[in-house]
């Protein structure tokens, strides 16, 4: 005896997420069904809507944005001298949050990961290519998290832009080994900057 075609669908769904296995898929799935009424479902719907047509990748940097350009690539403000290039989006925000870093970004939009299908093709890297074409950037932090897929694609970026005129650094190991950007505090993803090193 299984579920409706419907729920089965939702259950299915949910379990795409990272993390989420068909337990929680199946919770959170019943909840729906059980908590939601007409107007939760109408908003849902409406959300769901505007993140497929209003979110893109910013069209210099890759950064998720609601604009052709993102508001950090479009304030005059910003070192353009420095990219700091991170896997994800969340990075991106972490950062900022952490106000200490004044220069640009540029989201890989992931790491490189052979057994899951993920070569450079599915990265951000010829956008980044193109970009350091520009010799207002200087240096190049790569930001890529202490994992060991963070550490290949690095060093990938490293050897592919070795005869490119610009810096290249790496965040420092404050970070907590296999660290997550994603997840340092302020003070971590400060010091993790400010001792980057030379590659
Ligand atoms: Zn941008």
């Amino acid at each position: 005896m299984d579920y409706p075609d419907a729920l089965n669908n939702l259950i299915e769904t949910f379990m795409r997420y990272p993390g989420v296995g068909r337990k929680t898929a199946e919770r959170y799935a019943l909840y729906t069904i059980s908590s939601f009424k007409d107007e939760d479902y109408e908003a849902f719907r409406t959300t769901l809507e505007r993140v497929e047509n209003e979110i893109k990748p910013c069209e210099t940097c890759g950064h998720l944005t609601d604009r052709g350009i993102c508001p950090i690539c479009r304030d005059p403000s910003r070192d353009a001298s420095k990219i700091l290039v991170v896997e994800e989006s969340r990075d991106v925000i972490v950062i900022e949050k952490t106000r200490t870093y004044d220069g640009l970004y540029h989201v890989l939009g992931g790491v490189l990961s052979p057994s899951n299908g993920v070569g450079p093709e599915e990265l951000s890297i010829k956008p980044l290519l193109e970009r350091l074409k520009n010799d207002e950037h200087k240096e190049l932090i790569l930001a890529t998290n202490l994992s060991d897929e963070g550490e290949t694609t690095a060093l990938y970026l490293q050897r592919l832009l070795k005869d490119i005129d610009i810096l290249i650094t790496r965040i420092a190991y404050g970070m907590p080994a296999g660290g997550n950007i994603g997840y340092a505090d302020e003070i971590t993803l400060n010091k993790a900057l400010e001792g980057r090193k030379k590659l």
